[in-house]
């Protein structure tokens, strides 16, 4: 499984959610990715700053949705971190080339 930012491995499947609240209604924003740690963490950062910041403003995402959001965006970046650096994954050669390499 690979990046789907820089297509290094390894990477994993997460989901970061963020809350909007609005006074009377809140609305939550989802991002579902497979990312390696350091697009993860950039991702997840993100989210969690947002949600930190805009997921208090009604009453349901101060008491159920923010708290869930938050959790669950901890939880995924405790996930990613886990993962070992990414890294590039070896070169290989295409078919054209591979075939010019033997008739040449
Ligand atoms: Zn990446």
């Amino acid at each position: 499984m690979t990046c789907q930012v820089c297509g290094r491995a390894p990477a994993m499947r997460v989901t970061f959610r963020r809350v909007v609240g609005m006074v009377l209604l809140a609305r939550t924003v989802w991002v579902k990715a497979t990312l390696c740690r350091e697009h993860g963490e950039r991702t997840g950062r993100a989210f969690l700053k947002r949600t930190l910041v805009e997921g208090w403003w009604s009453l349901f995402s101060l008491v159920i949705f923010n708290p869930i959001a938050i959790a669950s965006n901890l939880a995924a970046l405790r996930k990613l971190r886990a993962l070992d650096a990414p890294v590039a994954r070896p070169a290989t050669a295409r078919p054209a080339e591979a075939a010019d390499r033997f008739t040449t």
